[in-house]
C-alpha cells in the first residue's frame, strides 16, 4: 500500500469476464482466482480444490467493475498530479486478452460507458486547462524490438530518445506532437494509431501484442500568481526586467499499453522469432526491476536497461506518480500465466 505517495507505484489488479468461449468450455470448472475486493483487497489464486494463495493489492477490480470506476481507482489520481504539474504514468500489465487495450484504449463511440483510460483521461484535462493559456498536446508511439515507431506518421520509425543530463528530462524529438483543441480532435487522433498501428505490424508479420503502444499527453500550464511573484521581485531588483513570456509548468501523462506478457518460449523459436521474443523478454524484465527498485525505495532505479525503461525514466520516482493496472482472465487453463502475473503486480508493491 503505498495511497498517494508519489515515488511508489500503485498496483491494481483486474479481472476479465468469462468470455463467451470460456462460459463454454470452462463451464464445468471455476474461475483460477476469486476476488475480495472490498476492505481485503484480497486476491486468491486456486492451487487445487481445497488450497489456494493469497495476495493484497492497492486495489482489486471484479469482473463486474466499470469503466468508470477502473478510471477512478487507477487513472485519476495520476491524471489529477499531472494537472498539478507532476509527470504521471499508468500502464497495463498482463497475458494477451486479458484486457489490456479494453481497460486503456477504449474509444467506447458506440457505448460511452466503455469508454477506456485514454478517452477518460483527456476529457478531465481538457475540463480543467484552459485552451487560452495552456495548451495540451499528444504524441503516440509504438515500440517493437528496441525501435520507436511514430503511429502519427508510421514512415517515422527510428525516433531515438534524449535525456537531459542535468534534469533527467526525457525528450523524442523527432516525434509527432498535435496540438488538441478538443476531445473529438482526440479520438480522431487515437483511431489514426490504432490504424497505423495494425497496419505497420502486418507489413512487420507481427501483431500487434507484441509491441508496446505508448500514448503521451503533454499539459504546458501558465503558472498563475507569476505577475505578483515577478513584479515584488523586480522593485527589489532595479537591474532586472520583466519577462516577456509568462513562465510555463510542463508535465506530461504517459499511458502504456504493455506488449503481452505471456512468456515466449525461448525454445523453438528461431530468427525473427526469438529476436521478438528476447526483446520483450528484456523490455518487461527491465521494467519490473525498476518498479522493484522503486517499491524498495533503492537509490538505484536501472533505466538504461531497455528502451521503455529509457522512456519512462522522468515517470519513476521523484515527484511522479504511477499506477499499474494488472489484467488476468478468468480462466484455469491459463493458471500458470496468471500466476506469474499476479507476482509482477506483487513484486511492484
Ligand atoms: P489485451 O489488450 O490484453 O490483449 P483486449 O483488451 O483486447 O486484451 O481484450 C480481449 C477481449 O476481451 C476483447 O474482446 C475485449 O473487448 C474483451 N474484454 C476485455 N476486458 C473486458 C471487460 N472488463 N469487460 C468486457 N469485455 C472485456
Ligand atoms: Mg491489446
Amino acid at each position: 500500500g503505498n495511497d498517494g505517495v508519489p515515488g511508489r507505484v500503485r498496483v491494481a489488479i483486474r479481472l476479465r469476464p468469462r468470455n463467451a468461449e470460456e462460459l463454454m468450455a470452462d463451464a464445468d470448472f471455476a474461475d483460477c482466482v476469486e476476488l475480495q475486493p472490498e476492505v481485503l483487497k484480497r486476491l486468491k489464486l486456486r492451487k487445487n480444490n481445497w488450497d489456494s494463495d493469497t495476495y493484497e493489492f492497492d486495489e482489486v477490480l471484479t469482473e463486474f467493475a466499470s469503466q468508470k470506476r477502473v478510471y477512478e481507482v487507477v487513472a485519476k489520481p495520476v491524471v489529477e498530479s499531472v494537472l498539478d504539474g507532476y509527470n504521471g504514468t499508468v500502464m497495463a500489465y498482463g497475458q494477451t486478452g486479458t484486457g489490456k487495450t479494453f481497460t486503456l484504449g477504449r474509444l467506447g463511440e458506440e457505448d460511452t460507458s466503455s469508454r477506456g483510460i485514454m478517452v477518460r483521461s483527456m476529457e478531465d484535462i481538457l475540463a480543467d486547462v484552459s485552451l487560452e493559456t495552456d495548451s495540451v498536446s499528444v504524441s503516440y508511439l509504438q515500440l517493437y524490438m528496441e525501435t520507436i515507431q511514430d503511429l502519427l506518421d508510421p514512415a517515422n520509425d527510428n525516433i531515438s530518445i534524449v535525456e537531459d543530463p542535468k534534469t533527467g528530462d526525457v525528450s523524442l524529438p523527432g516525434a509527432t506532437l498535435v496540438q488538441i483543441r478538443n476531445q473529438q480532435s482526440f479520438m480522431e487522433l487515437l483511431r489514426l494509431g490504432e490504424a497505423h498501428r495494425i497496419a505497420a505490424n502486418t507489413k512487420l508479420n507481427a501483431e500487434s501484442s507484441r509491441s508496446h503502444a505508448i500514448l503521451m499527453i503533454h499539459v504546458k500550464r501558465s503558472v498563475l500568481g507569476t505577475e505578483e511573484t515577478l513584479s515584488s521581485e523586480i522593485d527589489n531588483c532595479s537591474h532586472l526586467v520583466k519577462p516577456s513570456k509568462p513562465l510555463v509548468r510542463k508535465s506530461k501523462l504517459v499511458v502504456v499499453d504493455l506488449a503481452g506478457s505471456e512468456r515466449v518460449h525461448k525454445s523453438g523459436s528461431e530468427g525473427h522469432m526469438l529476436e521478438e521474443a528476447k526483446s520483450i523478454n528484456l523490455s518487461l524484465s527491465a521494467l519490473g526491476k525498476c518498479i522493484n527498485a522503486l517499491a524498495e525505495n533503492s537509490a538505484h532505479v536501472p533505466v538504461r536497461d531497455s528502451k521503455l525503461t529509457r522512456l519512462l525514466r522522468d515517470s519513476f520516482g521523484g515527484t511522479a506518480r504511477t499506477s499499474l493496472i494488472v489484467t488476468i482472465g478468468p480462466s484455469p487453463r491459463h493458471r500458470g500465466e496468471t500466476a506469474s502475473t499476479i507476482l509482477f503486480g506483487q513484486r511492484a508493491m
